[in-house]
């Protein structure tokens, strides 16, 4: 979940909480995007929004989940953008604040800074859409291969305005599945797409369906922004992970993960 959306306050942070209890689910993480982080500006500094966006403290929201750890089960989580010109930079980051759980590398901006999940009206849709989807992916296939993430975020994120998929999707899924049975990484199953247009969860039960034939340890996220969303969907989707035959779950401790049956 994400708390961006209101203050670092006990009161914001148990109505997400409360949620999560009453969906089932018993830990659960916190995972501020280090795109609102000030302290994170230099990873940003080739966007245009970097001002805009990077405008909060780090260290309070650190403080914060320290304090609320004290009482709830809860992880100290951070979602990093991933940048292929920018993996130095991102190691000296995590290096530099070793206090998180886990940390989700993510992709939202393609080249040129296109940040594909802002407006679907966005002129660059209009753009080939195979070489998006290309682009898309290659930045999630380095996410991975970098080795700088715990776990990889909303593996199909690209496909979230129902874009029309290319004809050649399933070498992309099988090549992409390789790619992530080849590393340590760790795969978010990840339910915010059925609150978008596209109306799935991340990565497709078709893509889900590819990857499943290599042991692949799963997390599952809501990615909640709202306290309505905490934990929403995650039952229905756990099943459904478990019935195309994925058998771990991870559970992060300082970055270190722990596997137990699904
Ligand atoms: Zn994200």
């Amino acid at each position: 979940m994400h708390l961006e959306k209101g203050e670092f306050t006990k009161k914001w942070w148990e109505e997400f909480y409360s949620k999560e209890l009453e969906n089932g689910i018993k830990e659960v993480g916190v995972s501020e995007h280090a795109h609102r982080f000030i302290e994170a500006r230099y990873i940003y500094s080739h966007l245009p929004y970097t001002e805009k966006w990077c405008d909060s403290s780090l260290e309070k929201y650190i403080n914060f989940m320290e304090e609320i750890k004290r009482s709830y089960n809860v992880k100290i989580g951070l979602e990093m953008d991933y940048f292929p010109e920018k993996e130095d930079e991102i190691r000296d980051f995590l290096e530099k604040y070793d206090v998180f759980d886990y940390v989700l590398g993510s992709v939202h901006w393609l080249r040129s800074g296109f940040g594909f999940d802002i407006d679907p009206n966005d002129p660059r849709w209009s753009n080939d859409l195979e070489e998006i989807f290309i682009d898309y992916f290659d930045r999630v296939k380095g996410a991975i291969n970098s080795g700088l993430f715990d776990i990889i975020a909303h593996l199909d994120l690209i496909k979230l305005w129902g874009v029309p998929l290319p004809d050649d999707i399933e070498e992309i899924y099988e090549d992409v599945a390789k790619v992530i049975a080849n590393s340590r990484i760790v795969l978010e199953i990840n339910t915010s797409g059925l609150r978008r247009p596209v109306k799935e969860i991340y990565p497709s039960p078709k893509f889900l369906e590819v990857i499943s034939k290599y042991d692949v340890p799963v997390t599952f996220g809501s990615d909640a922004h709202l306290p309505e969303d905490a934990g929403r969907f995650i039952k229905d989707t756990y099943s459904l992970v478990k019935s195309l035959g994925f058998r771990r779950l991870a559970v992060f401790n300082r970055r270190s993960p722990e596997f137990v049956d699904l």
